[in-house]
């Protein structure tokens, strides 16, 4: 068995569509990025990443490469777990975590737990989504981004 964590944080902009999991969530901004900017996901993809020993997100996906450019980041959890499944690996079970300050994320959790687990082959019940503000306080706070961070076990 191995563990990895994942960690990766956005700048919420106006005129950018909000995507989290694989959903698009009605709200004034949306997290500004090469790709769609899913934070979550990429937080998932890194945990994946480390726990495989295969490196990080941006040394598999640059944001120099136009094959990325605004390419919805479930492609790049289904290409990450592709790799991982190629060092002979599977999944055990994600934790995850998302620190914004709004939109509320409770009516899109089960989505998003749909999208990640059929992406990685395994049951909603091995995905768990936790959100969180940070009470006002610092970027996250004060809406200026929206970070997450993951952990997996694999085997
Ligand atoms: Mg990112």
């Amino acid at each position: 068995m191995r563990i990895g964590t994942g960690y990766d944080v956005h700048r919420l902009i106006s005129g950018r569509k909000l995507v989290l999991g694989g959903v698009m969530i009605p709200f004034e901004k949306g997290l500004l990025g090469h790709s769609d900017a899913d934070v979550l996901l990429h937080a998932v993809c890194d945990a994946l990443l480390g726990a495989a020993g295969l490196g990080d997100i941006g040394q598999h996906f640059p944001d120099t490469d136009p094959e990325f450019k605004d390419i919805h980041s479930i492609r790049l959890l289904a290409r990450t777990y592709k790799m991982v499944r190629a060092r002979g690996f599977s999944i055990i079970n994600g934790d995850i975590t998302v620190f914004a300050e709004a939109p509320k994320l409770s009516p899109y959790k089960e989505e998003m737990k749909k999208n990640i687990a059929q992406t990685l082959e395994t049951d909603p019940d091995c995905i768990n989504i936790k959100a969180t503000t940070t009470e006002g306080l610092g970027m996250i706070g004060k809406g200026e981004g929206i970070g997450a961070m993951c952990v997996v076990l694999i085997h």
